[in-house]
């Protein structure tokens, strides 16, 4: 079973990537209204990377070792802040996986809090801070609910990437805290957060791997 949750660590990543090259031009747009315009780039940057340490990875490899190698090659590729923090919310979500016989929603709700709690922990940002938080939080909290309510796995991160996606909307009031965009906060007011988007993103692709 660990072999097979690899497969569908490996297959999500693909997907990801391919989510995100094709809004690599608009999440860059995003990213220079108040940023430095990098984000879509840096983002298929590392989730390029990502997914080249996870196809060279040894095929009996579990899905722990597969995502601390793919976290590892993502923070190390992508450059930015960004990067940073995927690469090392992925490792903690392998970490929190383990290799296990079964997986469980609950477990992977509990893995994808786990993975959250690094990023809150390693960025330092607030909800309201106008980040990738303000979707993450969310995310997080409605994936718990679906699988606390006994929902399968497709349907609660359904529901959760469309919490995910209204939050990173309404990233667009919000005045920027945090990250480089504070500089320039007031052009950003009326923008969603780039790192918000792309979250928001690839919960949407998550979901629509799960449900086929
Ligand atoms: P950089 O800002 O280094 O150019 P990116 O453009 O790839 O990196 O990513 C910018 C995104 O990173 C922001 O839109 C925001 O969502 C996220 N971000 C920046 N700083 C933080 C932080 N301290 N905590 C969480 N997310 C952050
Ligand atoms: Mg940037
Ligand atoms: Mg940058």
């Amino acid at each position: 079973a660990s072999i097979a949750a690899a497969g569908a660590a490996r297959n999500l990543l693909h997907a990801a990537r391919e989510a995100v090259r094709s809004e690599v031009d608009a999440l860059g747009a995003l990213d220079a209204v108040a940023g430095d315009g990098d984000h879509g780039v840096g983002m298929l940057r590392g989730l390029e990377a990502a997914c080249r340490a996870a196809d060279d990875a040894d095929p009996a490899v579990g899905i722990e070792e597969l995502l601390d190698g793919a976290g590892s090659a993502w923070s190390e590729k992508a450059g930015g802040t960004s990067g940073a923090l995927w690469g090392a919310a992925l490792g903690a979500l392998g970490a929190a996986l383990g290799d296990r016989e079964r997986y469980t929603p609950v477990v992977i709700g509990e893995a994808v809090a786990a993975a959250a709690e690094e990023l809150v922990r390693l960025g330092g940002a607030e909800p309201g801070d106008k980040t990738m938080v303000d979707a993450v939080l969310p995310y997080r909290d409605a994936l718990a609910r679906a699988v606390a309510d006994g929902a399968v796995l497709a349907v609660a991160a359904r529901s959760a990437a469309d919490v995910a996606r209204a939050a990173a909307d309404e990233t667009a009031a919000l005045t920027p805290r945090k990250g480089r965009a504070r500089p320039l906060a007031e052009r950003s007011v009326g923008h969603p957060d780039p790192g918000a988007i792309s979250f928001a993103l690839i919960a949407a692709t998550v979901a629509d791997v799960l449900e086929k």
